[in-house]
């Protein structure tokens, strides 16, 4: 991979750190996940965005429907953000097949919102994570064009930016987000407690056998998940 991108002549300034894919570790990856994508996916194709100095997926996802055997292809970009494979790639609908709006889980200039960055899917210890992301790229496509034949948007996702994570916080405590308010200086790290100490919810538990699991699950969640803000993706793709 490596030799096929030095065709294409010198990408960095010379004193420039290496870009992912310009390291071994990465240029290895990049090797993996193209043989994983040429077998599933053939039209999508790798290339190098010399603008944004972004190795990109382009072509197409085609989904066909199940009864008639109609087939549609969704043109599609994926981008690699610079710390690859830490971080997951956006997907864009490139061909404008969809109408881009915030209930049909669009972001500006076609960015699916394939889940919320503390639900992400994407596992990065696992080599094979690119293949599921593009799978579930898929899978959202195929729901936008329920979408686009009547079925509305029947899928329980979770709502944007705040509300969102309150629906989060309120599924990783199984209770109201009344109820959760009281934990948020310490899911924030704005406040400490003894793990013997009574627990902030008033029951009179422990808090080590009361809540405790609960936080240091949401503050994990968080901490995986914080460079992956949506805000960050569409900032990677409007540079
Ligand atoms: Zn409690």
């Amino acid at each position: 991979m490596r030799d096929w991108l030095h065709l294409l002549g010198p990408l960095a300034k010379r004193n420039d750190p290496p870009k992912w894919f310009e390291r071994d570790d990465g240029d290895a990856r990049l090797a993996h996940d193209r043989r994983l994508i040429a077998e599933r996916y053939p039209d999508l194709k790798y290339a190098l965005n010399f603008r944004l100095q972004k190795v990109v997926l382009r072509g197409s996802i085609t989904l066909t429907e199940e009864t008639t055997r109609i087939p549609t292809r969704i043109r599609t970009r994926i981008v690699f953000q610079d710390d690859y494979p830490d971080i997951e790639p956006i997907a864009l609908d490139d061909g404008d097949h969809f109408h881009h709006i915030e209930d049909r889980h669009f972001y500006k200039q076609g960015v699916c919102c394939l889940w919320l960055p503390l639900d992400s899917q994407w596992e990065k210890e696992n080599d094979d994570t690119l293949l599921n992301f593009v799978d579930h790229v898929s899978v959202f496509f195929e729901r936008q064009l329920i979408y686009d034949a009547g079925g509305g948007w029947a899928w329980g996702e979770r709502g944007h930016g705040e509300a969102g994570y309150i629906e989060f916080l309120e599924e990783r405590f199984g209770t109201r987000y009344e109820s959760i308010e009281v934990f948020l200086p310490l899911i924030l790290d704005r406040s400490s407690i003894n793990a013997k100490a009574k627990c902030p919810c008033g029951n009179g538990r422990r808090y080590n056998a009361c809540h405790k699991q609960h936080v240091d699950d949401v503050k994990s969640a968080i901490k995986r998940h914080r460079d992956t803000s949506v805000f960050r993706l569409l900032k990677a793709v409007s540079a």
